[in-house]
């Protein structure tokens, strides 16, 4: 049985277990307060609780998630944690500072199993989901570490949380969901719903479930190619969700939500950024978007090297002119500027890989 921790407890079931141990509701507040606001990283620096207390919740553990290493890159604004689970599996969390933001990038599973040909992590296969207090410590972990490096003015405080990391979120989506909520709650830790973006291969069931929650988070599908063929290949899960399927259910999240949907494109030489290809992905997104204003953006992302694949990076000539053609289409898109790629700590370059690993905290 997976073991506890206290990042795994909302308000409610803290009060709860307290309750249990014959403790005030307002000793669940001041924990849950040491928690998400003050960031208090042991159960001992709590002096405000009583020693009866603070040795009885030394008996779970704070957080599941032991940091082994974080790799730093960027001139220290982009930092990649490694941590280890009790079951001996790692995942990792990216931090990137900006001058106006700090954005975290988050798993929410040990490896995965969507076996995306371009990306490292799919290459581990799915290991196991994480819990929802394994998924909200790497946020706690992201701002303890802001904390630490002083950074001041808006980006002092963890500003965007991304589920990019390891693993596809609507697979894991109960707990996924309870991390989503408790990293909401104002009383809390406090995050704005429009703050948070979840990442997802094409999982139909999950973008229904998340045009009917109550919480406006963003959504961005991967996409990466313009048909069914393509698209099967660099992406297994496409012959269980084909495109038409993947656009009528975003078309249903669109006209529910009136929300802006993300799609993710990451550009291989040769493979998918042909101007033909352009062309095919904006006539796609015109053709399926409802009536009214074009409610979705692309992202293009130029690959980043993943040891042991045939793929290639495409050129920058080729990147700017897939860009040019859906911006002539009226497609709204941008390309993403990449962050922490001597680290492997870039878009699809998770994987775990302990021997990369350079420096210790
Ligand atoms: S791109 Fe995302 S969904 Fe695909 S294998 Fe990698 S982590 Fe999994």
């Amino acid at each position: 049985m997976e073991q506890r921790c206290l990042y795994d407890y909302n308000l409610a079931e803290l009060t709860e277990l307290l309750k249990a141990w014959g403790e005030p509701p307002f000793r669940a507040r001041q924990l849950y307060r040491h928690l998400y606001v003050n960031l208090t990283a042991s159960v001992e620096r709590m002096t405000d609780l009583p020693t009866t207390l603070r040795r009885r919740l030394a008996e779970l553990p704070l957080s599941t998630l032991r940091l082994e290493r974080v790799q730093i890159g960027d001139a220290g604004l982009t930092r990649k944690a490694l941590f280890r689970l009790p079951d001996g599996a790692v995942v990792e969390t990216v931090l990137m500072v900006y001058p106006d933001r700090s954005t975290v990038c988050v798993s929410t599973q040990a490896g995965c199993g969507m076996g995306c040909v371009f990306c490292a992590t799919g290459r581990l296969g799915l290991l196991r989901n994480l819990s929802s207090g394994e998924i909200v410590a790497q946020a706690i972990w992201a701002s303890q570490e802001l904390r630490a490096m002083n950074a001041a003015g808006p980006s002092g405080r963890v500003t965007n949380l991304v589920f990019m990391g390891m693993g596809e979120p609507f697979a894991n989506y109960d707990r996924w969901w309870q991390a989503v909520e408790r990293l909401h709650d104002p009383q809390g830790f406090n995050l704005g719903a429009r703050s948070m973006t979840v990442s997802t291969v094409g999982l139909v069931k999950g973008i229904e479930r998340l045009a009917n929650e109550r919480l406006p988070i963003n959504l961005a599908i991967s996409l990466h190619a313009p048909d069914d063929t393509l698209r099967s290949e660099l992406m297994p899960v496409n012959r269980r969700y084909p495109i038409a399927e993947l656009m009528a259910a975003t078309r249903q999240y669109i006209a529910k939500t009136r929300r802006r949907v993300s799609f993710e494109y990451v550009l291989l030489q040769g493979k998918n950024d042909h101007p033909h290809q352009a062309i095919a992905l904006a006539r796609l997104l015109r053709r399926e978007a409802p009536p009214g204003p074009i409610l979705v953006h692309v992202n293009l992302i130029p690959w980043n090297p993943v040891p042991g694949t045939p793929l290639g990076r495409s050129e920058w000539e080729r990147v700017n002119a897939f860009q040019q053609i859906l911006t002539d289409y009226g497609i709204p898109c941008t390309v993403r500027v990449e962050r922490g790629v001597e680290i492997a700590a870039a878009c699809g370059q998770l994987a775990g890989q302990t021997t990369l690993m350079v420096e210790m905290t």
